[in-house]
């Protein structure tokens, strides 16, 4: 067995070296930010840097955000979650550069990243808004930057306990998600705290709902929908599901602000976990553990029914936080890795039946997508991604359909069910925010939503459950004209220093000597 080492601190003035390099003025049209964290006697703090000027934050005892300029102009000086609203204004400045652009609590947000001893790089890079790289991944819509629009995810709370509001000004956080789950099943605050008893990052909003007010709870999960398009949309009578939910319920227009980085699995293990990625340890969808010298591929198909085995052994899943306060309680967890103390779950379904590739081994038994009856758009199917998840969805549906299929077994009804949806996120990737497939894909989730709530109207149910519609991040258009590669110049720098790295993520940059 090999002994654990110690994170091996890094030089400092490397680090600095570094992201003065990967600064530099000709990689700006791809670089948005990079930050690497600094250590000293008194205080933990995050140094920011881009081709316009260098920060160091940090938070005052009181979890007040500090920014002291280093140089230049401050790259996160503007952090207003509420920026480009009303959508009108994102619309006419869509993926901005960073001069206009917002980074809503970067402090916490970036400490909260640097905080993983064993899994935390030593320096990240973020893509400008407007970044294309196919050659590594990325696509026409992108997420998983820092700033505001790719960090908003819907906050929607409707039914028994939420004031019918609408849409209101103000915004919540992905790690609230959790802790308002459980305030929404009348679970009191000192049930939300994690495995060591230690309060949750996030907190219940409790002033928007009343607890326990219905019979049961569901938590929706649309991966990937964009905040402001899904709130229009169902202004505009496009989504006539989620239009009836708003209409009995209250979203906030600023949604919920997604951890950093604002991708997937780092974001669904926030909202399930209340916690942030420092104390969760699902640091990205791929990450590097140096104490067990492994590259985790997190959010994958063969890997997702294992994500027990990377959350951090202090953290309590909402599933777990509620079955402490109520032993015994059932609950569910549809579609989703983070399943942790669920009752009823797909991903033990997967651990059950499935191979050594988890859910890839079970892709057979899925519903043939041709014929899904939430199909708006068969065209989109060409897309394989679009194909998949229109399977996944609508096997996601019938799972939910069946949980709630036989009202002389009400008793044993799950309080908590959590359903992630993901053609949501294939149709923002395919064609970025606004895009004909991203909407489609939107109205796709919005048919299934709908006949859910049908089920409930059938059995006389609807007013009964209270719903939360959220996501695990936004989304924004890249520009194809903006190429390039931020690799040639690491690349040269880590050789000039004398240091190795690998580069995770991508962006997230570890020095392995
Ligand atoms: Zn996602």
């Amino acid at each position: 067995m090999t002994a654990s080492l110690p994170r091996p601190e890094p030089d400092p003035s490397v680090l600095e070296s570094l992201a003065r390099e990967l600064a530099a003025p000709h990689l700006a049209p791809v670089v948005d930010l990079v930050a690497y964290p600094v250590k000293d006697a008194d205080r933990s703090s995050v140094v920011v840097r881009n081709a316009g000027g260098a920060v160091r934050l940090w938070l005052t005892d009181a979890g007040q955000e500090q920014h002291e300029v280093l140089t230049g102009r401050d790259p996160v000086g503007r952090t207003d979650p509420m920026a480009f609203l009303p959508y009108r204004l994102e619309q006419a400045d869509p993926s901005p550069d960073n001069e206009r652009n917002a980074y809503p609590d970067p402090a916490r947000r970036l400490l909260s990243f640097f905080a993983d001893a064993d899994r935390s790089p030593d320096l990240v890079v973020v893509h400008t808004p407007r970044h294309y790289f196919p050659e590594a991944g990325g696509h026409r819509g992108e997420h998983g930057s820092l700033d505001v629009i790719q960090s908003r995810a819907p906050f929607l709370l409707s039914g028994p306990g939420i004031e019918a509001a609408g849409a209101v000004a103000g915004h919540a956080r992905t790690v609230d998600v959790a802790p308002t789950l459980l305030h929404l099943a009348g679970v009191g605050e000192e049930f939300h705290r994690d495995g060591d008893g230690r309060p949750l990052d996030g907190r219940a909003r409790t002033d928007l709902a009343v607890a326990g007010a219905g019979q049961f709870v569901i938590g929706l999960l649309w991966d990937g929908a964009h905040c402001s398009d899904l709130l229009h949309l169902a202004a505009t009578g496009e989504l006539p599901a989620v239009a009836r939910l708003l209409a009995a319920g209250t979203a906030l227009t600023g949604g919920a602000v997604a951890e950093f980085p604002s991708v997937t699995l780092c974001n669904h293990t926030s909202a399930l976990t209340g916690v942030g990625p420092g104390r969760h340890g699902v640091l990205g969808n791929i990450f590097y553990d140096r104490r067990q010298e492994e590259r985790i591929l997190a959010n994958d198909e063969t890997t997702w029914h294992r994500s027990a085995e990377w959350l951090r052994p202090s953290v309590a899943t909402v599933f777990e936080m509620l079955d402490r306060a109520r032993p015994g309680v059932v609950t569910a967890c549809l579609n989703d890795p983070i399943d942790r103390g669920a009752t009823i779950s797909t991903m033990r379904l997967v651990r059950s039946q499935g191979g050594e590739n988890g859910a890839r081994d079970l892709a057979a038994v899925l519903p043939p997508a041709e014929r899904s009856p939430y199909l708006g758009q068969p065209s989109h199917l060409t897309n394989r991604y679009y194909r998949w998840c229109t399977q996944v969805d609508d096997a996601g549906l019938t799972q939910i359909l069946e949980l709630f299929a036989d009202p002389t077994r009400k008793a044993h009804w799950p309080r908590l069910t959590w359903w992630s949806a993901i053609v949501t996120d294939a149709g923002h990737h395919g064609g970025g925010p606004r895009s004909l497939v991203a909407r489609d894909s939107l109205r796709d989730a919005d048919r299934r939503l709908g006949a859910l709530l049908a089920h409930f109207d059938r059995l006389g149910l609807t007013d009964q459950v209270t719903f939360l519609l959220t996501a695990d991040h936004g989304f924004e258009a890249a520009d194809e004209t903006v190429t390039g590669s931020w690799a040639p110049t690491l690349d040269a720098a880590c050789r000039r220093l004398g240091v190795a790295y690998r580069d995770e993520g991508p962006g997230f940059i570890y020095l392995t000597r």
